[in-house]
């Protein structure tokens, strides 16, 4: 059986809603399909619910608009014979969508807890329309079966409870049956609360799904031909990738790869089901296939991109022989409060050590750093960790990128050559991935540089 997921653009207007009831009627059998909210809604969501928590009564006309669409886009999807049902459903969400912002209209404030119940009703209102217009199509609510828990004040999958649910409530679907699924929404394992997997999160529901089924694969379905060898938007030249293996999928995914949510690849990758980007707009693209093996025309080298908002921190040793017991206590006592670690090369081996972390951490970093080392520090060992901000980490991903260092001294000239400061650079301590700390701003310029040079020969 497969797990297909449609993201935002795919169920975002008539047309693309035609293309997806198109492809789920022409699966034979059964399957699951799990819904994004209408392209765009979320972020809309959001800045309604900024406008009415700030006082701005204009929240009103805005939540006018997000009727209107739904409506506009049942009347011109949904048979006529299952219309009033579907007005009534959504109808009714919309007024508990509404109270929500009376609410925090009165309040003036914006609890978190209640901006979590305002983005989920993009999805609630996206899987009863989709349910409604597919033939054998029946809803499934996924917050009463994707169960979430707190970690470090985030919300993540709680996996054991919810592989459980799912089986429990899809593991028996009639013949023909089409499960329809809203993506991204979750609720609390305690405390039963509306929650959500994080932006992008419906690619993550139907990983969840596909790896607790035991899918045969999980289809991606956007609004692209595949995962591209660069940020389309970015890099005119980008060209479409066969295949990937997961592992450099989930490098390209978490140094910025938008096309697919990081956190998607893990369960799929334990459970060794592929997954293939595909585009709604286009469905005979061969699109991309992720395994996880390399196949035998690979590419040496898959691609480029470049995850920003991060930042370098540096420590100076004084008096140390060598940076590895440092090194390694920076790294226990980040990895402790779940930081996310960027390892560069030290500038200097014997006296000066450095890493990345995004920009979110960085604050947190430093104050542990500065913990971790005050007795050093007080007696002037190493000198106090400096942080330099607004960087991003470019990252080109391939196979054997470790023994790739001519390539990789060639991209360092390049970029200097243009202006493009290196700030630190991965010097080989990685297999899969190559990585350049540059200034922010740089980046879009940095990103088409690197592609000329690896992809366009
Ligand atoms: P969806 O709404 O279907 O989840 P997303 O917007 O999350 O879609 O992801 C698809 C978008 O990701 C594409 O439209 C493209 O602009 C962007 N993107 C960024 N990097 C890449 C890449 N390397 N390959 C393909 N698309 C990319
Ligand atoms: N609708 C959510 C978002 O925009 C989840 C998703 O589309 O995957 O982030
Ligand atoms: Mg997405």
């Amino acid at each position: 059986m497969k797990v297909l997921k449609f993201g935002g653009t795919s169920v975002g207007s008539v047309a693309s809603l035609n293309n997806v009831k198109k492809i789920v009627e022409s699966i034979p059998g059964k399957a699951v399909i799990v819904v994004s909210a209408l392209g765009g809604l979320t972020d809309k969501l959001i800045s309604t619910a900024k406008m009415a928590s700030g006082g701005d009564s204009e929240w009103q006309n805005e939540m006018e608009a997000i009727s209107k669409r739904h409506f506009d886009i049942i009347k011109n999807v949904v048979p006529e014979a299952a219309q009033t049902e579907v007005n009534k459903t959504i109808e009714a969400l919309l007024q508990e969508l509404k109270r929500n912002y009376e609410g925090i209209f009165l309040l003036k404030s914006l609890p978190e807890k209640v901006l979590d119940v305002i983005v989920s009703f993009g999805e609630r209102m996206s899987s009863v329309i989709v349910a409604a217009m597919v033939e054998n199509g029946k809803r499934y609510y996924s917050p009463e079966f994707i169960k979430t828990e707190k970690w470090y004040g985030k919300n993540i999958a709680d996996r054991k409870l919810t592989d459980k649910l799912i089986k429990d409530t899809l593991g028996n679907l009639g013949e023909n049956e089409k499960a329809i699924v809203p993506g991204f929404i979750s609720t609390d394992t305690v405390s039963g609360e509306i929650t959500n997997l994080g932006r992008g999160g419906s690619d993550y529901t139907g990983a969840l799904i596909a790896a607790a089924l035991g899918a045969e694969i999980l289809e991606i379905w956007t609004d692209v031909d595949g995962f591209m060898t660069a940020d389309p938007r970015i890099v005119d030249e980008a060209l479409i990738i066969d295949h990937l293996t997961f592992t450099e999928s989930m490098e390209l995914c978490t140094f910025g790869a938008k096309v697919i949510y990081p956190p998607t690849i893990y369960p799929v990758f334990h459970s060794n089901i592929p997954i293939k980007i595909l585009n709604t707009f286009n469905p005979e693209a061969p699109g991309t296939l992720i395994t996880d093996h390399p196949q035998l025309n690979d590419l040496e080298v898959k691609g480029v991109t470049a995850l920003k908002d991060v930042a370098l921190i540096t420590i100076t040793l004084k008096s140390y022989n060598e940076i590895q017991e440092p090194l390694k206590r920076a790294m226990n006592v980040l990895s402790k409060e779940a930081v996310r670690i960027i390892p560069v090369a030290n500038p200097d081996p014997y006296s000066e050590l450095s890493f990345a972390v995004t920009a979110s951490d960085a604050r947190k970093s430093m104050e542990m750093l500065g913990k971790e080392f005050a007795p050093e520090l007080s007696s002037g060992k190493i000198t106090p960790p400096l942080l330099k901000e607004n960087l991003a980490a470019v990252a080109l991903v391939g196979k054997d990128m470790r023994n790739k260092s001519r390539l990789a001294a060639r991209i360092g000239h390049s970029l200097r050559r243009q202006g493009i400061n290196v700030e630190a650079h991965s010097g080989g301590n990685s297999d899969t991935t190559l990585i350049y700390i540059i200034n922010q701003e740089k980046s879009s310029e940095a990103l088409p540089l690197i592609h000329s040079l690896v992809f366009e020969l």
